[in-house]
């Protein structure tokens, strides 16, 4: 249909209105002419306005028309018994009921354009009313849901774009809900539940398609309105209803939307899996070695690469802690890094237990302070080494120390890691030729840097440290052994550095996905 059309057609249906709205006035009651009038002008809107606030002024209009006309929230069943008036606070209620359902609704057609949603909304609520008309004895629900139902078959039949009448289907819905609060205060019970049921259960199923739809990322707004939306009228469900309705509709919102949260998380969950050196943990390639394997690695890289130095390419060692393994997810950037690392080690418990809980063989946690250590403590030859990174002073702070406990140690160059750009560090590192150069920049800038510099660097094995300089020079303490054991040396460094608690947020993000991880790999069996 061409956009002339459908305005032609639009500017039609606001005009067919007015004579039918007045002869609804006049032989029926005003309510029926409030709810013909304020749907044609929602559906008018829809199709004359292309900006969304225009849409909304038109919602709004038709609220206060259908608030006008007689459609008012004016008190709610108490669970408790008895009834909560509502007096002043009447309009605000009734307009935001108006308004929170219609756009719900309107949200769900804008994510489906084929409208296939939103008639899976209806018979979803269309089901849990049939229940609980029976239930209750009351029949009207059941009509009024027939008749949008037939409506809604029509308009998909006809072509309509759904995002046309959606918001005129929520409108229609709303007010019917409406009715049954004012005619008899019992009657909310027929269709907030479903409303609480269907809207949580349509959130659901709306991020579901959203992803499928790839909605997801383009108007994550859309779903925050519809949440709104369905929080708002869960709330004012769970007040109007008797107690055990109002429940049952929070049990079964919050289920219907657990479960399609949980199959969208596995659905969009990054890769998993395991080969026989490798533990591909959401992405991010992690070597199963011991420290005394991953040190052997580094050395052979540093025999391999002696002769060569000039010509070859410095190896690349990373260490992610379970922070890092999450940030990898969402930045591709870092997880190339990973991917092309020489060796990337466990530096967290929490990777070692997900490794075993999904049946990788990551035998211990090799942190990068432990892994550095273990390299100067074992080696008999002397070792270049470049420390960058870390705030002024530190690096070489650190450097007086390391030189003091290994005696093979030889510190050639050091340098702050609060530098622009790279050239000059680059020439200092190239004059310095070290065997090894560690990095800590901290994630992920010191793995951007190490890729992005590594063909300019002569070095052998450049190693991504983080804040072990801070260790190493005094400022800060690692962790009891026992501490670090049970897998919370992220808590003592919490302690140390307060500003660090944001990354605590990480760990039940971290517990979640690896459940879903152990259950993905439960179906896939
Ligand atoms: N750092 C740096 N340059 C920067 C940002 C950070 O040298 O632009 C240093 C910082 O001083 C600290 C280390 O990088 O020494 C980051 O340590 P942290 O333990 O926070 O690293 P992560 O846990 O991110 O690996």
């Amino acid at each position: 249909m061409t956009t002339k059309l459908v305005r032609q057609r639009g500017v039609l249906h606001l005009i067919a209105v007015i004579p039918l709205s007045l002869f609804l006035f006049v032989l029926f009651d005003p309510k029926l002419w409030g709810a013909a009038a304020g749907a044609a002008l929602v559906t008018g809107t829809a199709t004359l306005a292309r900006r969304w606030w225009l849409q909304l002024v038109g919602l709004l209009l038709a609220a206060l028309l259908a608030y006008s006309a007689g459609y008012r929230i004016e008190f709610i069943t108490n669970p408790e018994g008895g009834f909560f008036y509502l007096t002043q606070w009447s309009w605000l209620i009734t307009l935001g009921w108006i308004i929170a359902i219609s756009q719900g609704v309107a949200v769900l057609g804008q994510l489906d354009p084929s409208g296939k949603l939103l008639t899976k909304v209806l018979v979803i609520s269309g089901s849990a009313l049939v229940l609980i008309s029976l239930w209750q004895g009351q029949l009207l629900g059941v009509l009024i849901l027939l008749a949008l139902l037939v409506l809604v078959l029509g308009l998909r039949a006809s072509r309509v774009p759904t995002e046309r009448w959606s918001r005129a289907v929520g409108y229609g819905l709303a007010l019917a809900a409406i009715v049954g609060l004012v005619k008899a205060t019992a009657s909310v019970a027929l269709l907030a539940p479903v409303i609480a049921l269907g809207l949580p259960f349509t959130g659901t199923l709306s991020i579901v398609y959203s992803h499928r739809l790839h909605l997801w990322r383009e108007r994550p707004w859309m779903l925050s309105l519809l949440y709104l939306c369905s929080a708002y009228v869960s709330v004012l469900a769970f007040l109007a209803t008797r107690l055990e309705l109002g429940a049952l509709a929070w049990v079964g919102g919050a289920t219907a939307m657990g479960a399609g949260l949980l199959a969208w998380a596995l659905v969009r969950l990054p890769q998993t899996a395991v080969t026989a050196k490798k533990f591909v943990l959401f992405g991010t390639p992690i070597d199963c070695v011991t420290l005394d394997g991953a040190v052997q690695k580094i050395e052979s890289h540093l025999s391999v690469n002696r002769e060569g130095r000039s010509e070859g390419v410095p190896a690349l060692v990373c260490t992610p802690d379970t922070t890092a393994i999450l940030r990898a997810q969402r930045d591709p950037r870092l997880r190339a890094v990973y991917e092309r690392a020489d060796l990337v080690t466990p530096d967290g418990m929490g990777i070692v237990w997900a490794g075993r809980l999904l049946g990788a063989p990551v035998p211990e946690r090799v942190s990068g302070i432990d892994l550095v250590e273990k390299l100067f403590a074992s080696r008999r030859a002397p070792l270049r080494v470049f420390l960058l990174g870390a705030a002024p002073g530190v690096a070489d702070q650190a450097a007086r120390k390391l030189t003091e406990r290994y005696p093979t140690l030889q510190i050639v160059g050091t340098h702050h890691g609060y530098f622009g750009e790279s050239e000059h560090v680059l020439g200092l590192i190239h004059q310095a030729q070290p065997d090894v150069v560690l990095v800590g920049l901290g994630v992920p800038r010191q793995e951007l840097w190490m890729l992005e510099n590594r063909p300019k660097l002569k070095a052998s094995v450049l190693i991504g440290v983080g804040g072990c300089f801070d260790v190493w020079a005094g400022r800060l303490t690692r962790a009891p052994l026992r501490w670090q054991r049970l897998g919370l040396e992220w808590f003592y460094r919490v302690l140390q550095e307060p500003k660090r608690l944001g990354r605590v947020s990480a760990i039940p993000v971290f517990l979640g996905q690896i459940s879903l991880a152990k259950l993905a790999q439960i179906f896939a069996e």
